[in-house]
């Protein structure tokens, strides 16, 4: 436990007002204390709320001098403990909720400046309103904040167009833990001016510095989308309805998700509104966007001769084409609500895992695991289009040994299927234990030089991503 000397706490108020120096007793820290999932529940040794690149550079001096360990907030929408401290009354939360300027964008401009605990939803509706595309998308949006989308390196459903947020990132502003200010801001697309630093803060998980500002990179607005959901009698069908509608209409595909049938009775049971999409249960599903640009493009003639060719090798069972928006956005609900379904599915194990052979290991789950766990239920959804699989194994009750168990044995079979225990949502506190186990030593030794490098004192989220 690190008490916090009178001291320090007036230097941080000076700096941050004391209003924004919360202690960690009150309501507001203790819900800072605990993960989007409820699996983690800290009190943090004190919430900090800087409202300014200066205010977090002039924080992070104080708590440096003062040695006091400091977790990078942002929506706090992980799903792997990252964003919470590790233990009680030990770490200070640093949030970045009140830095939410943004730059207004030229209708012209290729790029975007905002502060990081700007809302990733605030940013595509400010890039929609000049005009412009911000794709990053994912389910949390509405919560989770650019500073977190960059930390994580987040994934989400448009991944297959327009990569991951590493691709979105043309600048970053980073505070160190000793309150150093690095400025990557300039956005050059062509900068070969030595190794690029910035790349390795995306996807550091708050462990080497904070991320207080992001240039992003804009893309096109579509002006034509098409959304269609589809059955299929396997995985394999679903990937070879994937390898149809890549093939046929390239980069318009932007994204292309899997959902298993015991998913979209999770859907249809918990979720006001929502109903299972065909008259007959189908073992898997499939839910593709392609957009154009170009106002012409006709992506419905297209999408229907893939489909009428993928059913007459009956790869597709049933497949609807989104009339208007609103049936699109009925589909999309599907997806997006597999999620907040499954809180009541019992006890939910959540693997995000990166398979090079999707349908080669989901058959290995049924012949391996569910032989071993025969408790167990799965659900099974993804990103099947960039190999990320959310595999969700669902038990009656807690039990941490039959957990642990299961655990090695689904990640024993992903390593051996060549693929990563963590696709889209990092390591945190959830997986350092993984780290140690399938990441070899040479690549773990170089991560922790790194982190020695740039947090000499293991000031910054301590407890997470290195074993
Ligand atoms: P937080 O949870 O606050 O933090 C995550 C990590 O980043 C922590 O280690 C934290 O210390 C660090 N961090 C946060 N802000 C900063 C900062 N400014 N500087 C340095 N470090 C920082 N993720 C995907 O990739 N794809 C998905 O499709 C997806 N879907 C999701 C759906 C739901 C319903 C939920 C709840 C989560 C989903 N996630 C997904 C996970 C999560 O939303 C992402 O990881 C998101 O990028 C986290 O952003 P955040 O602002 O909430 O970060």
């Amino acid at each position: 436990m690190v008490m916090i000397a009178a001291p320090v706490l007036d230097a941080l108020a000076a700096i941050v007002g004391s209003k924004h120096v919360i202690a960690g007793s009150d309501e507001r820290s203790l819900s800072c204390g605990e993960d989007w999932r409820g699996l983690v529940r800290r009190r943090p040794a004190l919430l900090l709320r800087p409202g300014s690149t200066a205010e977090v550079s002039a924080v992070m001096r104080v708590l440096h001098e003062a040695r006091i360990a400091v977790v990078p907030q942002g929506g706090n929408t992980g799903l792997c403990g990252g964003a919470v401290p590790a233990e009680d009354d030990n770490e200070v939360v640093l949030s970045l909720s009140r830095m939410r300027g943004m730059q207004a964008v030229e209708r012209s401009a290729g790029s975007i400046l905002v502060e990081a605990g700007c809302v990733l939803a605030t940013v595509q509706a400010a890039a929609l309103a000049a005009g412009r595309l911000f794709p990053l998308s994912l389910a949390a949006e509405g919560s989770c904040q650019i500073g977190g989308n960059i930390a994580t390196n987040a994934g989400g459903v448009a991944v297959l167009r327009y990569g991951t947020m590493r691709e979105l990132v043309l600048g970053l502003e980073v505070v160190l833990a000793d309150g150093t200010v690095l400025d990557f801001l300039k956005g050059l697309r062509k900068d070969n001016t030595g190794i690029d630093l910035k790349q390795l803060f995306i996807g550091s998980e708050g462990a080497l510095g904070i991320i207080t500002r992001a240039r992003l990179r804009l893309h096109p607005l579509p002006v034509r989308s098409l959304t269609v959901l589809g059955a299929a009698p396997s995985a394999a069908a679903v990937v070879q309805a994937y390898a149809a509608f890549s093939s046929q209409l390239g980069s318009r595909l932007s994204a292309f998700e899997l959902i298993d049938r015991a998913c979209i009775e999770a859907v249809a049971a918990h979720i006001p509104g929502a109903r299972d999409p065909f008259g007959a249960p189908h073992p898997f599903y499939f839910l593709l966007e392609l957009d154009d640009t170009l106002a012409g493009a006709d992506l419905e003639t297209a999408a229907e001769s893939t489909l009428a060719a993928l059913m007459e090798d009956d790869a597709v069972s049933d497949a609807a084409v989104a009339q208007n928006e609103t049936q699109a956005g009925a589909f999309w609900a599907l997806r997006e609500n597999v999620s907040e379904a499954l809180r009541g599915a019992g006890r939910l194990l959540k693997y995000d895992i990166s398979i090079p052979d999707i349908p080669a290991f989901l058959d290995a789950v049924t012949a391996d695991i569910l032989t071993a766990f025969p408790a167990v239920r799965p659900f099974v959804f993804g990103h099947i289009g960039d190999g990320n699989l959310h595999l969700n194994m669902s038990l009656a009750a807690p039990d941490a040994a039959l957990e642990a168990a299961l655990t090695e044995r689904v990640y024993d079979l992903v390593d051996a299927h060549a693929g990563s225990f963590s696709a889209e949502h990092g390591v945190g506190q959830f997986k350092v234990a993984e780290m140690a186990r399938y990441k070899p030593a040479a690549e773990l030794a170089l991560m922790r030089s790194l982190k020695t490098v740039f947090d000499p004192r293991g000031l910054l989220n301590p407890g997470k991503l290195l074993p």
